[in-house]
C-alpha cells in the first residue's frame, strides 16, 4: 500500500499533521503503537491538569466560598474514574479526527526500513514521511530505580499515595508534588539544584511558599543515591514512600531510523525551519525533535508547519513566542525573549479589582520591553496565568509597542487587564497601585 504521506505517532504533533494532510486531499496514514493522543492526552497535560483542577477545588473552594459568604464543603468522590473517562474520550477523539479528515489510521509499532514502513506485518510505502514519535521518561542511573514510578505513571495512579517522594523539581515534578499534597499525600520534593530553575526568583519564591503552605517538604541541592523498594537514599537523607522520578525525557527514535541517514543527537532529530530533516523526504515534529521547549502546543504548531510545507507552502516555525506554563497554584507562565529585555515593569494583582473580587492575593504580571520599546517578554503568576500569557504572546508576535498596550482598554474589571496595567507602569500611569512616600 502506498501513501503520499506516512506519519509515525498519533500524539499532539502526529494527529495534527495527519489531519491537515488528509483535509488537503492527499492520502495519509497515521501509525500509533499504543493509543492515539500521545503523552499530552494519556500521561501528560490532560491527566495532570485534571488532578490539578481537582486538587485546586478541594483545597481552595471552601476558602473562596468563605470569602464570598458561601458555605461550601467539597469532598473527593470518584476522581480517578472521571480522569480515566476524560483521557479515553480525548484519546479516541484524536483517532476519529484523523479519520474524519479522510486519513487512514494503523495501530501497531512502525518500523522503518528505508522507503518502507512496516506495521503489524504490513508494508507501507510513502512519498514523504513525518516522524512524530515523541519522548519517554529518562530515569537516573541509580540502583533500584525500577521500583519507582515515572512522571507518566504518577499522573495515572488510581490511588492517593500515603507518602510520596518526588525526585525532580522541574515543571512536572513540582506540579505532581503539589496536587498529591493537596489530595492528602505527605510529599517530599527532592531536586538536584533549585526547584523550577528556569523561572525567575520572584515566581519561584511564590511557588515555594505555596508548596510549603500545602505541606510539601522541599529539599533542594539533593540527589537520589539508591532506592530499596519504598526507601529512597539521597545525598540529603533517607525518605520513605512511593517514589516518582520526574527527571527529564529522551526522544523516541523508531526502530530502523538509521536507514534514513538523518542527523540526530541525544536530544532529538535535527530539522530546519520547515521541520524538514537532513533527508529531503523526511520531516520530524514534536518531542522527538532536537529543540529546547518540548511542549504540546509547539508540537502541534510543528504539525501544521510540516504538513503545510509538504503541501508546498513556504511556512517557518517561530519558537520565540511559545508560552510555557507551570500548573501549580498559583500558575507560572512565561513567554518571549528574556535576553532582549531592556526595561521591566510589574503590576501586582493585589491592585487588580477583579483579583480582589476573586479573592486572589498574590501574583503579578511582568512585562519586558526591548530597546525599541516593543514588548519582548512576559511573565505571569496567577490562577489565570495560562490564559493571560496568551495575550502577551500575541503582543510579542505583533511587535506591539508598550505604549500602545498601556492605552489598550482591556475589560475592567478583569484579571487579564493586568497586562495593560503592567504596560502602564512603564509610563507612571499605573494609577491603581499605591506608591510609597517617595513616589517609587
Ligand atoms: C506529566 C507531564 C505533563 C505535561 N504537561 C504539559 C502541559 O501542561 N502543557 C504542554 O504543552 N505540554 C505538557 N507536557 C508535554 C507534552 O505532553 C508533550 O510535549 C507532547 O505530548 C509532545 O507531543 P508529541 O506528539 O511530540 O509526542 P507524544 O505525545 O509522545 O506522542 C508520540 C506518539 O508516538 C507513538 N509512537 C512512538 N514510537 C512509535 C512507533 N515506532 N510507531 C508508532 N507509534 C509510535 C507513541 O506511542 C505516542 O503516542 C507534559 C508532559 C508530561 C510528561
Amino acid at each position: 500500500m502506498k501513501f503520499d504521506v506516512i506519519v509515525i505517532g498519533g500524539g499532539s504533533a502526529g494527529y495534527v499533521a495527519g489531519s491537515v494532510i488528509a483535509r488537503n486531499g492527499k492520502s495519509v496514514a497515521v501509525i500509533e503503537k499504543e493509543k492515539f493522543g500521545g503523552v499530552c492526552v494519556r500521561s501528560g497535560c490532560v491527566p495532570s491538569i485534571f488532578l490539578y483542577d481537582v486538587s485546586f477545588f478541594l483545597s481552595r473552594l471552601t476558602e473562596i466560598g468563605n470569602y464570598k459568604g458561601l458555605s461550601i464543603k467539597v469532598d473527593p468522590d470518584d476522581i480517578f474514574a472521571s480522569r480515566n473517562n476524560l483521557v479515553e474520550y480525548l484519546s479516541e477523539a484524536g483517532k476519529k479526527l484523523v479519520e474524519n479528515s479522510g486519513g487512514a489510521t494503523f495501530l501497531g509499532e512502525a518500523k522503518i526500513n528505508g522507503s518502507i514502513i512496516e506495521v503489524e506485518g504490513e508494508k507501507l510505502e510513502y512519498d514523504n514521511l513525518i516522524i512524530a514519535s515523541g519522548s519517554s521518561p529518562s530515569l537516573p542511573r541509580i540502583k533500584g530505580v525500577e521500583n519507582g514510578l515515572t512522571e507518566d505513571q504518577a499522573v495515572n495512579l488510581n490511588h492517593i499515595p500515603k507518602e510520596l517522594i518526588v525526585v525532580g523539581g522541574g515543571f512536572a515534578g513540582t506540579e505532581i508534588a503539589q496536587f498529591y499534597a493537596r489530595l492528602g499525600s505527605t510529599v517530599t520534593l527532592v531536586t538536584k539544584g533549585r526547584i523550577l530553575k528556569d523561572v525567575s526568583d520572584d515566581a519561584r519564591t511564590i511557588v515555594r511558599d505555596s508548596l510549603e503552605w500545602d505541606g510539601v517538604t522541599v529539599r533542594e541541592n539533593c540527589e537520589p543515591v539508591y532506592q530499596d523498594r519504598e526507601l529512597l537514599k539521597t545525598t540529603c537523607g533517607e525518605f520513605r514512600g512511593e517514589v516518582v522520578y520526574a527527571t527529564g525525557r529522551r526522544p523516541n527514535f523508531p526502530t530502523g531510523l538509521e536507514s534514513l541517514h538523518i542527523e540526530a543527537n541525544c536530544n532529538g532529530i535535527k530539522v530546519d525551519k520547515s521541520m524538514r530533516t537532513s533527508n529531503p523526504k523526511v520531516w520530524a515534529i514534536g518531542d522527538v525533535v532536537d529543540k529546547e521547549r518540548k511542549v504540546a502546543h509547539s508540537a502541534m504548531m510543528e504539525g501544521y508547519i510540516s504538513s503545510l510545507s509538504i503541501l508546498g507552502r513556504d511556512v517557518r516555525v517561530d519558537y520565540t513566542v511559545v508560552p510555557q506554563v507551570v500548573y501549580t497554584d498559583p500558575q507560572v507562565a512565561v513567554v518571549g525573549r528574556p535576553r532582549e529585555v531592556k526595561r521591566v515593569s510589574k503590576f501586582p494583582l493585589g491592585a487588580s479589582t477583579r483579583a480582589i473580587i476573586h479573592g486572589i492575593k498574590e501574583g503579578y504580571v511582568k512585562l519586558g520591553v526591548d530597546d525599541e520599546g516593543k514588548i519582548c517578554y512576559g511573565e505571569v503568576v496567577s490562577q489565570y496565568a495560562e490564559e493571560i500569557i496568551n495575550i502577551i504572546a500575541l503582543a510579542i508576535k505583533a511587535q506591539m509597542k508598550a505604549e500602545d498596550l498601556a492605552l489598550l482598554p482591556l475589560v475592567h474589571p478583569s484579571v487579564s487587564e493586568g497586562v495593560s496595567n503592567a504596560a502602564k507602569a512603564l509610563f507612571n500611569l499605573d494609577v491603581d497601585v499605591f506608591k510609597d512616600s517617595n513616589g517609587a
